[in-house]
Formats: C-alpha cells, structure tokens, sequence
C-alpha cells in the first residue's frame, strides 16, 4: 500500500488525526502533525487556546514554574523571540504566549473552537475513529489523540441547597472573561490548595470581608516572585540548548539546587540554615533541600516543622496560626506556591473558616452554613479543584473495540501503558496520560516528550505500512505494576490528595502519575520505540 493510500486523507470530515483540546498539549501535537504530513483537526470547548490558562483567569492565578521553563523548546525562534517578563508569569501572560504561539504558527485554521467532543467509538472493521461533537456533527479520523488536560474538569462539590444561594457562584477554574470586582462585597473562598492559596490574597485586598473556608491546611512557600533580570534572561538565551537540556534530566523537568544529603545526617543548625536559604529563594526548590524528604518520614517532618514555624512567626493571632498549621505530610499533596497567603490572615477583614471539624452543611440564600453557624455573603468563590488526570477524558463516552467503553475498563481506576495508550483501544493516544509523570513534572516539558513521541510513533507505522498500533495487555499490566511499586515507595503516596483520586467521593483510589521521574521515564519511552515499539502490537 502506497502512503497516500493509507495516510494523507483530508476531507471536510475525514482526517488522519483527531485530537482533542487546544492548550499547550493541542497546540504541540497539530504543529507536529502538520510538520509531519498528517491532515488534523483540532476540537476545543474553550472558544480559545491555552487549556488551562484560558479557563483559570481567577485573580492572582500564575504560574509557579520559572517562565524561561515553563515554555516550548520546539522552536529556537521562537523561545528566542518571546520576552517573558517575571519569574512566575501571570496567567494573562502564559495565554499571550498562547495566543503569539497559535498565531505564529498559523494554527487556528485547524482548531474548531466552542465544540466539544462528547463520544469517539473505534470502528473496528474500518479501522477508524468516529468522533462526535456536541454540535451532533461526526467526523473520522485514523487516530485519536487526547490532549484533553489532567486538571481540565472543575470539581463541584455537591453542597446542600447550592441552588438557593442568592449571589453568584465562580470557580477558579470556569472564571469569567470579565472582571470580578468583589469591592464592597462579603465573599467566601472554599478550597486552600493552589488555586485558593493564590487567589485569597488578592480578593483580600478588594472585598469588605473575606471569609476562607478551610478544610484541610496547606503547606505553602513564598514564590518570590520578581521582574527577570535581563541579564538572566540573556545568558539563558544564549545557552537555551543547553538549559533545555538540563531540565530534561532533572525529575521534575525544573531546575533546582538538588542536595544529595540526608535531612538526619546533618546537624540542627546546618538543617535550619538550608531550609532558610531556600525559604528566601522560594519556589519548589525547597523540597530539593534534601534528598530523603520524600522517602523518610523523620526527614519529611524536619521540613514541615520549619514551615510550620514560619506559619507561627508570620501569624499574628495563635488561634488562626494553629488553624493554619498543616499537620500531614509536606510535599504528599501538591506543594502550594504563595505570594501573602499566611500574612494575609493578620488582615482585619479576613476570617479564617475551619470546616474540617464542621463540613459545610449547606447554603442558604445568604451564604453558607456549618454547624451551628451561617456566613452571609455575597459571592462564593471555589477553589475547590478538579478531577484531576481522568476527569475529562472519563466525560467523553470513549469505546474501544468489540464497543468497550473506557469508564468500564477504568471503573477500579485508570490503567494504560506508559500512561500513553490503552489496550482494547486502538490508534488512541493520550498526552500526560495516568501512569505517566505528566502533573508531577513541568508539564510543557511532558507534553513535548509525549508529543515527539506520538509523532515518531505515527511516522514509523506510515514508514512500515502499519495502520493500527495497540499495547499487550502484559506490558500495560507491567507498566501499572511498576507505577504502583514506585508510588508506594514513596511518601507522596501516603496522603490521599486529587493524585489517588481522593478528592472526588466514589473515584477509584489509586496513584496515578508516575512518580519515577523524566528521565528514567523518558529512556523507557525511547527504549521501546528504538526495538520497534516493545509492548505494542503493530499491524
Ligand atoms: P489543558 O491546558 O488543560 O488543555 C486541555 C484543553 O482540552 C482545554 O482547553 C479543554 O477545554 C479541552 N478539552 C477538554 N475536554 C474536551 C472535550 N471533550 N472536547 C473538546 N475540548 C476539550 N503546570 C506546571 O507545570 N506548572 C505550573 O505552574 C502550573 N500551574 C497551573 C495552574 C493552574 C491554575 C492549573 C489548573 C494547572 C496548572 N498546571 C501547571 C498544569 C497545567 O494544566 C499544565 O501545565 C498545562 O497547561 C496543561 O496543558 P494541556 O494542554 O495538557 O491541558
Ligand atoms: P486542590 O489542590 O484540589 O484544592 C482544592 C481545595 O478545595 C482543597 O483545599 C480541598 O480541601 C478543598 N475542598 C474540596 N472539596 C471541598 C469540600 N467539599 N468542602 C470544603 N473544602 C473542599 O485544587 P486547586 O487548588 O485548584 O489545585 C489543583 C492543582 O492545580 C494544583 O495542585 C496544581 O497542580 C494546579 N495548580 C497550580 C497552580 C500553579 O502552579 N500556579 C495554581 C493553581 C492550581 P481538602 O484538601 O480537604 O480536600
């Protein structure tokens, strides 16, 4: 069969590729499809792209890795062109990045926006993707790809009597494109991991009052943010190659100082040193302080009980500062990255709501109630996350072959191998896919791995004449063994978080990235392709 006969098909509703989602992932994946041949389409809810920088427009939303990393290295011109301007760019600036990107590379043509796929069915005798659309259309394609996004779908939590609050209700990740002004306004915030940690310090400073409704602490560090020093900027451009290539071979895809020592081998005073001089610098690098603090209790809990400390000196009422202190494992949950948040607990218009021991029972037309007690207000914000990893691919009715559908495969949770294809679903592929290191990394550089990957992949079965690509189930089952062995081995594992599912009642419990790092991973990855794709069948 010649090429063209197999790959190359373009019609207004038949095309090689469909993939779903045009954030940083959506984007990737159409530039190198169009580089390599394959006619795509592109659907995306948003009536824009940049995924999660579309939609998370709440007040203080940024980014919390360095901005010259959090970027594409596909393109020398354009990491050489694009001026990031801080350290952790704000959420305004990460979507002009994603607008100059889609615009530069002339990828619109290929993205219907305000459409969203609801089902894609595996036609097993044709070969082919059916995929459906919410405006009923369907369209076929050879392969499918995912590029749906791992903290995409909102978590609502189903409080009593939601409906009967009178004011309105945001979510930090469905925010509005038009500005909110809470001045004046009695306004609740639920929720204080990432989203809530950045966003409660700005309402702060607008509202009258501020409630937060806090069920469990979070661990968080100053950012520190700051202007780039332009001569950082400089020599990081001249030496992008270089700096691209150290973070590929870091774990987290993110340069930090990495101390190879022990936290229980040092003394006291040479632990608090280190911890301070990474408190100063702020970011993740404090969890790099040592080496053992994710895999030795003792050590993990020298680190919390600094952080816990600085809570106490930065709050001035105990009472709060106790409310404040977050008691399990530091790094287990995702580490928040702050700019205030303690601080702004000493404001007189902020009240520290503790509903950990009272749940929030219900609303009312005037606000919230827990046990015992009703907070009026007039806006409720959540921040109360997202089904993370599975949640918006689990949304669409996704069916394999023989018609199995993908929420009963992943009814006990989410199994795939390398975390980038299923068995039973052919020609489907994820980017940062479960069982891959996708949220516990920079994850633009686990897009782009992912990305290159497929598109190698997709080159070799158009280069061999192989038209369907699927994994064995023993290597998916390998492959979900040894995500699970290295989970456990490490204390991130221990604390149930929105990594195991934990935050959505009656989700599947289990860990789902894959915590043995980018490199290791990587290799894998490459090591498979280089034996002709080891783990798959391929016909
Ligand atoms: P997304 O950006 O989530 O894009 C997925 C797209 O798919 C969305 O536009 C969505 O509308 C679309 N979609 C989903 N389902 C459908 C459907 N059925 N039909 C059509 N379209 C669909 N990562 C970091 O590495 N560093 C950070 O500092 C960082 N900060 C973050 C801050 C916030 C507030 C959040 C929520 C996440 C953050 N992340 C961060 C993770 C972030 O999600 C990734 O960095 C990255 O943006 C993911 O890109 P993506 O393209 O994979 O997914
Ligand atoms: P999250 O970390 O899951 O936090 C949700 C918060 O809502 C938690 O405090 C949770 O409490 C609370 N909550 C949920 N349901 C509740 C209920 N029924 N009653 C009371 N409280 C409830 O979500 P997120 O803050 O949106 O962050 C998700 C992820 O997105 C982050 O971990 C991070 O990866 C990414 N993110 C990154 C950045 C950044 O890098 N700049 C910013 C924002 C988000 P419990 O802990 O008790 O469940």
């Amino acid at each position: 069969m010649s090429e063209t006969e197999v790959f190359g098909e373009k019609s207004s509703d038949t095309f090689d590729v469909v993939i779903v989602g045009a954030g940083f992932a959506g984007l990737y994946m159409l530039y190198r499809m169009r580089e390599l041949g394959f006619s795509s389409r592109v659907f995306e809810a948003g009536s824009g792209v940049g995924g999660t920088w579309y939609w998370n427009r709440y007040p203080g939303a940024r980014c919390d890795v360095n901005s010259m990393e959090y970027s594409y290295q596909f393109s020398d011109d354009l990491q050489q062109e694009w001026e990031w301007t801080e350290r952790f760019p704000t959420q305004p600036e990460i979507l002009r990045y994603a607008d100059h990107v889609a615009d530069r590379f002339d990828l619109r043509r290929d993205i219907q926006f305000n459409t969203r796929v609801t089902a894609a069915s595996f036609n097993d005798e044709a070969g082919v993707w059916i995929i459906t659309t919410d405006d009923g259309a369907e369209v076929s394609s050879k392969f499918c790809i995912t590029a749906m996004g791992c903290l995409s779908e909102p978590n609502f939590p189903k409080f009593r009597n939601i409906d009967a609050f009178d004011g309105p209700i945001y979510h930090t990740g469905r925010w509005p494109h038009e500005e909110v002004d809470f001045t004046g306004q009695r306004v609740a915030v639920i929720g204080t991991g990432s989203s809530g940690i950045q966003a409660i310090p700005v309402i702060a400073e607008q509202a009258e009052h501020l409630y937060v409704f806090q069920r469990t602490a979070s661990y968080s560090i100053p950012a520190r943010n700051a202007p780039l020093d332009p001569e950082f900027v400089r020599e990081t451009k001249a030496n992008y190659a270089e700096v691209r290539k150290r973070v590929r071979q870091t774990v987290q895809g993110m340069l930090t100082r990495f101390n190879p020592a022990s936290a229980l081998e040092v003394t006291p005073e040479e632990r608090q040193r280190e911890y301070e001089s990474r408190w100063v610098l702020g970011g993740f690098g404090f969890m790099a302080a040592f080496a053992d603090l994710l895999s030795d209790e003792r050590a993990n809990d020298t680190a919390a009980e600094f952080v816990r400390g600085k809570i106490r000196e930065t709050v001035k009422d105990p009472d709060v500062a106790e409310a404040l202190l977050p008691r399990n494992i530091i790094g287990a949950k995702r580490l928040c990255i702050d700019t205030d948040y303690y601080a702004t607990f000493n404001r007189p218009n902020v009240t520290l709501v503790d509903v950990n021991d009272s749940p929030i029972e219900r609303m009312t037309r005037d606000g919230i109630v827990t046990k015992g007690e009703e907070y009026r207000v007039d806006s409720i914000v959540f921040a109360t996350g997202f089904d993370a990893i599975t949640g918006a691919l689990l949304k669409v009715d996704i069916r394999g072959r023989g018609g199995v559908k993908l929420r009963d495969k992943w009814i006990k949770g989410p199994r795939a191998y390398l975390g980038l294809a299923t068995t039973d679903f052919p020609n489907l592929f994820m980017i940062t896919g479960p069982g891959s290191p996708s949220v516990l990394s920079n994850v633009i550089v686990s897009i782009e791995q992912h990305v290159d990957w497929i598109g190698e992949c997709l080159q070799y079965m158009r280069n061999h004449g192989a038209t369907r690509i699927e994994p064995r189930q023993t290597a998916e089952d390998d492959w979900i063994t040894h995500v699970n062995e290295v989970a456990d081995a490490s204390l991130r594992s221990k604390v149930g978080s929105w990594y195991d599912g934990a935050n959505i009642p009656g989700k599947a419990r289990i860990f789902m990235p894959y915590i043995g790092g980018l490199p290791e991973y990587a290799e894998k990855c490459a090591d498979i392709a280089a034996h002709g794709y080891e783990g798959f069948v391929l016909s």
